[in-house]
């Protein structure tokens, strides 16, 4: 199997942006952001997608890592997961985005 995208930033093969990293997950900025703060939070145990994930443990710290980095950056944010082609997934390697920095009076736009 090819290293996905994801674990060549985690090995420092592709160089980004790390704004927290522990044992098993790391967190970059994203390389197109689509808000004034736009992370990436990526579990070091490889999973294509979300749901491939089937433990609740597993799930739970994600979105537990998830809500700690995004309070790190911001009070308020938006937690998205993209799940497949259809869903807007473009790199296959599970990830969470964490979108921030709107002003309170604009907020994002769109969904
Ligand atoms: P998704 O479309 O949900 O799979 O999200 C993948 C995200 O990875 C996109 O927002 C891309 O901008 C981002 N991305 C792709 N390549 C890199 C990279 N080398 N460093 C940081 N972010 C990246």
């Amino acid at each position: 199997m090819q290293p996905t995208l994801f674990e060549r930033i985690i090995s420092r093969e592709i160089p980004s942006s790390v704004v927290f990293e522990d044992e098993n997950y790391i967190a970059i900025k994203d390389i197109n952001p689509l808000a004034p703060i736009h992370l990436l939070v990526i579990p070091k145990k490889v999973s294509s997608r979300v749901d491939e994930i089937e433990s609740e443990a597993e799930l739970g710290q994600l979105m537990a890592t998830a809500i700690k980095v995004a309070k790190q950056h911001s009070s308020d944010y938006r937690l998205v997961i993209n799940v497949g082609e259809g869903g807007g997934q473009t790199v296959p390697h599970t990830h969470v985005h964490i979108l921030a920095g709107w002003t309170a009076q604009i907020g994002h736009q769109g969904m």
